[in-house]
């Protein structure tokens, strides 16, 4: 793996041990402040040499959710590192691929002992329905071009008192549901392994392969969802995903498949 660091109290070194065997796989750029990793990559992606490009940032200025919503984020309480996939042409991107990410997300929560994680169509990490990480997912443009998208992670590791985030109902981080919370290099090297080797497995099986893994922990499973964000509010019982990641909401009309990630899913009354 080349490193590079800059002023960080985060150790390139250390992420390198973590990784292991895998360490060559990874390009990795560890910043003291940016903006937004997402956009450090969608604005200037590393050239293709094979490898997957993470930009990992102590402090983001202005991190993104989506449809222009904002990652909120503090120096030392929080994980923030974004990953640029390239996938052979005909891979099934992009449907799925937010849910692989939070899959992967959970998978490395799990063994390092957090309980009670759940995953939140399409893209947010709860535990006990508290919201513990945010994934964006941001395709490069680019017709013909090898499929290319950038996964943007944010995960709380220690929320300050005064923490103030808007429009959600219920936030944790890990501090609340570990004893020891993990060093944020080996974190990163945990969910780093876990989307390496679950991105090999949906671009060579697709989200089929990962379908029941997903719905083990979805959050909303047999419960009352609404829907809302783009026309009209769909509301329903969650059913679970389809085959490539669409929500399946059973409502009065019969069951509907919710393909679009520009909506927001919330339970229903
Ligand atoms: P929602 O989670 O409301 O359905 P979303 O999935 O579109 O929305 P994201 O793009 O994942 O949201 O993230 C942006 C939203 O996440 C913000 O609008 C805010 O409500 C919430 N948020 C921002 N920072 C944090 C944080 N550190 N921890 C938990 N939630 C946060």
């Amino acid at each position: 793996m080349q490193s590079n660091s800059c002023n960080s109290s985060l150790s390139a070194d250390a992420i390198l041990r973590h990784l292991g065997p895998l360490a060559g796989e990874f390009g990795l750029q560890v910043r003291a402040e940016c903006a937004s990793t997402n956009s450090e990559l969608m604005d200037a992606p590393p050239a293709d040499d094979g490898r997957v490009h993470v930009v990992v940032a102590e402090r983001q200025t202005a991190g993104r959710g989506r449809r222009g919503r904002q990652w909120q984020s503090w120096s030392g309480g929080s994980l923030t590192f974004s990953s640029l996939w390239r996938f052979a042409p005909g891979a099934p991107v992009p449907a799925g691929l937010s849910l692989v990410a939070g899959l992967a997300v959970v998978r490395a929560l799990e063994k390092l002992g957090v309980q009670g994680l759940q995953l939140k169509w399409p893209n947010d990490v709860l535990v006990n329905g508290s919201k513990l990480a945010g994934i964006l997912v941001e395709l490069q443009p680019g017709r013909g071009r090898t499929p290319a998208a950038v996964v943007g992670i944010g995960i709380n590791l220690r929320l300050p008192d005064d923490a103030y985030i808007p429009d959600q109902p219920a936030v944790t981080d890990l501090a609340r549901q570990l004893d020891l919370v993990p060093a944020p290099e080996a974190l990163l090297a945990s969910v780093l392994t876990e989307l390496h080797i679950l991105f090999d497995t949906y671009a060579a099986a697709g989200f089929a392969a990962l379908r029941g893994a997903w719905q083990q922990r979805n959050a909303f499973a047999d419960l009352p969802v609404r829907i809302s964000g783009e026309g009209t509010d769909v509301v329903g019982i969650c059913t679970g995903v389809d085959e490539d990641g669409a929500l399946l909401v059973r409502t009065e009309q019969g069951l509907e498949r919710i393909l679009s990630g520009e909506v927001s899913l919330r339970a229903a009354q």
